[in-house]
């Protein structure tokens, strides 16, 4: 590794990712960051490593969780959040990372804080925390757990994937921060950000060491990359796991179809910022804070409900209205149905009710501008059959079963709309896709059949089953 001298006020960090070896890229100088200060305030456990390479990693993490809650802090509405941004109650005050929390290739958040891991692989030493994607990522379950704790235990596949399509979008956003990534993307794409780019490639350095054990899991240049194709289907229609090429309801597979649209909704938003003129760094950096803006407004109105996608682009399209004037609503419309997340007559009807027309009307409700917004979206309790599984009655889970605002869909593969499943139906169908991936810890009492075997081949058990004196319950444990 190059030594690099730093004064005092400057740390040698990583922009966006080591790169997958053997990488070319060299650390940058930074502004040392501000560690447990308020608001959401964060830290990294232990001192500063001695060594050089443990340093870049300390700093790297740190810098990388005090840019994204830099981008994400004054961004909480302030009718929730009267003091100001806060972690979830559960995190307490300050969220701490934890960069050497045992070997695996993974990482997670668990109410607690984060976790990082570590593992050689192929003459390689892996460090999770040493990649500001992953580390925004997991700061972006954090910040997402303080705005919308109920999505924490929604039994929803989509509801889960756009919980990491949230640490996917957090990363990208949180790149377009730093001005020395923002050239380098000007650069490899033309102003295109649509096209894959450093940006749009997520932790690099991890999928090539997933590649190198499980050579379908990841995608071919990095882990997941935002740039994509992919179009979006009912996850109750599709298999829980899939080569990496393909989409599953796994929610990090099924959320790159959130994330490809969001990153097609910021290319969109970058040249509507640059006019008829050159994409330039200013382009960037407003784009990348306009749509932090409505990211945040979306996700905290949008209700619980079973067809959660299309609610949020729903949302984002309103948010637009009304931050915004309506600049980028085409940018958003052209987005969201290029990946089918909403049927072009859906994309069409929410702009026909949010331009103020008293005769307008979008599904039940009128959305004329000032109309107040529903808040704290909430799952209800719903049984499953808990006989597939092993256990000696149901198991009570959070399904989302709100009435959605806007009457908008997703798009069917012909034409048209896709009929909603659901939410009860929904809910179902995540917990057997949970236990039929291995991802439920049950206890002792319990464990028969196929799923007495979960997690003895190391798969994180994401969930587990509890009793809370009720019965029987799903409890999430961690997003990883
Ligand atoms: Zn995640």
């Amino acid at each position: 590794m190059t030594t690099v001298h730093e004064a005092s006020d400057e740390v040698s960090v990583w922009e966006d990712d080591p790169g997958a070896p053997p990488s070319t890229r060299t650390p940058v100088l930074r502004a040392r960051p501000a560690l447990r200060t308020a608001p959401l305030a964060v830290d990294v456990q232990g001192a500063v490593p001695p060594d050089a390479e443990g340093a870049v990693r300390y700093w790297t993490a740190a810098e990388a969780l005090g840019r994204t809650v830099a981008l994400y802090a004054p961004l909480f509405p302030a009718d929730e959040f009267p003091n100001g941004a806060a972690w979830n109650p559960a995190v307490g005050d300050v969220l701490v990372a934890d960069l050497n929390a045992g070997v695996d290739l993974n990482a997670y958040y668990d109410r607690g804080g984060l976790a990082f891991f570590r593992q050689h692989v192929s003459g390689v030493t892996v460090w999770s925390g040493e990649s500001p994607d992953i580390v925004s990522h997991e700061t972006g379950h954090a910040v997402l757990d303080a705005l919308c704790p109920w999505m924490w235990d929604a039994a929803s596949a989509e509801i889960a994937a756009f919980h990491e399509s949230f640490g996917d979008m957090t990363a990208v956003l949180a790149g377009l921060r730093l001005a020395t990534l923002r050239e380098q993307v000007i650069g490899e794409t033309g102003g295109e950000l649509s096209r894959s780019s450093r940006l749009s490639r997520l932790a690099e350095q991890l999928g090539w060491a997933v590649r190198q054990l499980a050579p379908s899991s990841a995608d071919p240049d990095c882990l997941r990359n935002a740039s994509n194709e992919l179009f979006y289907r009912d996850p109750v229609t599709l298999p829980p796991s899939a080569p990496a090429s393909q989409l599953s309801s796994e929610p990090h597979s099924f959320s790159r179809v959130f994330t490809g649209a969001f990153l097609r909704s910021l290319a969109g938003m970058v040249h509507t910022v640059a006019g008829t003129g050159q994409v330039d760094d200013e382009a960037l950096l407003t784009a990348g804070q306009d749509a932090a803006t409505l990211l945040v407004t979306a996700v905290t109105d949008t209700a619980a409900v079973p067809s959660y996608y299309a609610q949020v682009a729903a949302h984002l399209i309103e948010a637009d209205q009304e931050k915004f004037g309506g600049k980028y609503a085409a940018a958003l419309q052209a987005a969201f149905v290029r990946h089918g997340i909403l049927s072009p007559a859906s994309a069409e009807a929410i702009i026909d009710g949010a331009t103020g027309d008293d005769d307008e009307k979008v599904g039940e409700r009128s959305i004329a501008p000032g109309a107040p917004h529903p808040r704290g979206a909430s799952t209800s309790e719903v049984a499953v059959s808990g006989r597939p599984y092993g256990l000696p009655e149901d198991l009570t889970v959070h399904a989302p079963v709100e009435a959605p605002r806007f009457s908008v869909a997703p798009a069917a593969l012909s034409r048209g709309e896709l009929v909603t499943t659901p939410g009860e139906d929904v809910a179902a169908a995540f917990v057997e896709d949970l236990f039929r991936q291995g991802r439920v810890a049950v206890p002792r009492e319990y464990q028969r059949g196929f799923a007495a075997a979960s997690g003895v081949d190391g798969t994180l058990r994401t969930h587990e089953v509890a009793n809370n004196g009720a019965g029987l319950v799903l409890v999430r444990r961690v997003f990883d």
